[in-house]
């Protein structure tokens, strides 16, 4: 799984989740992510960011994300 780059905001760890079925969030492991089970988007755990990109699976969000908020 790539790696996830910080937020550029607050440079806090972000985390690929999704929503579970009672709506809390749920950290995606590798292979969610490989397989692609769920709806996927970023949150940041220390401002609270969420990044939805139109990409609709899980590896092109996350690359999308790292594109965004690289350098
Ligand atoms: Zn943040």
């Amino acid at each position: 799984m790539e790696e996830l780059k910080k937020c550029p905001f607050c440079g806090g760890d972000v985390k690929a989740v999704t929503y579970d079925d009672d709506g809390f969030l749920r950290v995606l492991d590798s292979d969610d992510i490989e397989e692609d089970t769920a709806p996927c988007f970023i949150h940041c755990y220390n401002c609270d960011m969420e990044y939805f990109p139109c990409d609709d699976r899980c590896a092109d969000v996350i690359s999308a994300w790292n594109k965004r908020a690289g350098d």
